[in-house]
C-alpha cells in the first residue's frame, strides 16, 4: 500500500514517489499534498521546470477549501529561500533536475522535523539512474517505485522511451533536451530501444 506511513509526532521524514513517466508521480504527490492539508498541515509544493501542461493541475484544494499552488523552481537554493518557517510539509516535483545539493536540502529539512515529498523519474530514457535520484532513494525513509503500461505489449513499464521523429532516440543524446523536439512513451525493458547501445544498431541514422 502505497504512502501515507507518516507517524504523528515522529519529526522528520523523507518519502520518494519515483518510477516512469505515466506512471502517476503526480498524481501521488498531489493525493499525499490533499491528505495533508485535510490534516491541517501546512505544506508548500515546489516544482522544478514548470511546464504549461500542468498550469491547472497544481491547484491543490482540501475540502475546507484551502489551496496550495506549486511554486516553480530552477534550484535547490530558490526551495530554501522560498521556504516559510512554519512549513510543516514539503512537496517536491520533478525532483530528477534538479542539482545534487537537493539532497542536503531535502536530508536538512527532514532534521528540522519536516515531512519531505519529493516525486521524480529514477531514469533517464537511456534507462540509467536520473541525477539526484540514486542518492535521494538512498537517504529517504520510504520509497514507492510506480509503474505505467508499456504502450507496445500491456506490461508493466519501467523504461522512458524518448522518440525524436518518431524514432527511438540515440544512447549519446543529451540527458535533458531543450526545445521540446522530442516525445516520450513508457515501456516494459524488452520493448525499450536505446541505438548505439545495442551493437546491432550502430548504423542507425537519427
Ligand atoms: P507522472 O507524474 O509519473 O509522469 P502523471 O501523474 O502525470 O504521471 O500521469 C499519470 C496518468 O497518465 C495516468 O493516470 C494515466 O491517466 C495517464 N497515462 C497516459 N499514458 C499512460 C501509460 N502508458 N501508462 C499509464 N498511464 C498513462
Ligand atoms: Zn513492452
Amino acid at each position: 500500500m502505497i504512502g501515507d506511513m507518516y507517524p504523528p509526532g515522529a519529526g522528520g521524514w523523507i518519502e520518494v514517489i519515483c518510477g516512469v513517466m505515466f506512471s502517476g508521480k503526480s498524481e501521488e504527490l498531489i493525493r499525499r499534498v490533499r491528505r495533508a492539508l485535510i490534516a491541517r498541515k501546512r505544506v508548500q509544493v515546489f516544482k522544478s521546470h514548470l511546464d504549461e501542461r500542468y498550469a491547472g493541475l497544481y491547484h491543490v484544494s482540501s475540502h475546507d477549501g484551502r489551496t496550495v499552488e506549486a511554486e516553480p523552481v530552477d534550484s535547490p537554493e530558490q526551495i530554501a529561500r522560498g521556504l516559510r518557517g512554519d512549513t510543516q510539509v514539503v512537496a517536491i516535483d520533478e525532483a530528477q533536475f534538479l542539482q545534487p545539493g537537493i539532497v542536503a536540502l531535502a536530508t536538512s529539512l527532514a532534521s528540522s522535523g519536516r515531512r519531505v515529498i519529493l516525486a521524480g523519474a529514477d531514469t533517464d530514457f537511456r534507462g540509467e539512474p536520473f541525477g539526484p535520484m540514486p542518492q535521494l532513494l538512498a537517504v529517504a525513509e520510504q520509497v514507492d517505485k510506480l509503474h505505467a503500461i508499456c504502450v507496445l505489449c500491456g506490461n508493466p513499464a519501467s523504461r522512458n522511451q524518448r522518440l525524436i521523429a518518431g524514432r527511438p532516440a540515440r544512447y549519446d543524446s543529451p540527458t535533458i533536451m531543450v526545445g521540446g523536439e522530442e516525445s516520450y512513451e513508457a515501456r516494459c525493458r524488452s520493448c525499450h530501444s536505446v541505438p548505439l547501445k545495442d551493437e546491432d544498431q550502430g548504423m542507425l541514422i537519427v
